[in-house]
């Protein structure tokens, strides 16, 4: 079995190629994924930052939406960043009209949390499972999670609120590791991609 995973960014909306780079970088064969038959291909998932409301429409548009829903409940890996991680929440607090999520982490997020003023900022976060120094987080217009279920581990918390999660093979940041040139989330991220396909071929 070649070693090197595929691993898929959803590229409906939102920073696509930022990621399609971070995975590259992270020794990821990484491709963009749009159309359910791309998605049979992937071992893994990222589902980038940039507008939720409007990935979600077009994830149903497309007609990946059920497929994708469909593929997390069987365990694929998958990462969301900021509206990336509201996609994966299973509840969001305060919705758009219209406006679904895949789901696959037991966590209500909250979108646009930080709030007017600071609608954007950096800020060093500790991240657990990421070695070394914190992580450069960069938050735009970024949610935050509310609460999550007894399965879902926090990994990272900033201005005592959670900011990064993970769920058995979801795993999702408020903040955005693929604008800083530091890859090790997404590191993180293919080493679970990785663990999956170990499992999956034993
Ligand atoms: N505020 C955006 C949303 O609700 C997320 C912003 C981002 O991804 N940078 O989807």
């Amino acid at each position: 079995m070649n070693d090197t995973p595929v691993i898929g960014v959803l590229a409906l909306q939102g920073d696509v190629r930022e990621h399609l780079t971070a995975l590259a970088v992270a020794d990821a064969v990484a491709r963009p994924v749009r159309r359910p038959e791309e998605l049979t291909e992937v071992d893994g998932l990222v589902i980038p930052g940039g507008e939720s409301t409007t990935i979600s429409k077009l994830a149903v548009l497309f007609g990946v939406m059920e497929p994708l829903r469909a593929r997390v409940r069987d365990g694929l890996p998958v990462y969301g960043t900021c509206a990336g991680m509201i996609m994966l929440a299973d509840k969001i607090l305060d919705p758009r009209s219209g406006q679904e999520t895949v789901g696959g982490i037991d966590m209500i997020v909250r979108r646009n949390a930080f709030g007017r003023q600071n609608e954007s900022f950096e800020a060093a976060v500790e991240v657990e499972g990421v070695a070394g120094a914190p992580v450069e987080g960069v938050f735009i217009r970024a949610p935050w999670v509310e609460s999550v279920g007894a399965g879902v581990e926090v990994l990272a918390e900033h201005g005592g609120h959670i900011v990064a999660v993970r769920q058995g093979n979801a795993l999702a940041t408020s903040f955005h590791p693929e604008l800083t040139g530091d890859h090790r989330v997404h590191a993180l991220f293919v080493d679970m991609v990785r663990a999956e396909r170990a499992a999956e071929s034993l």
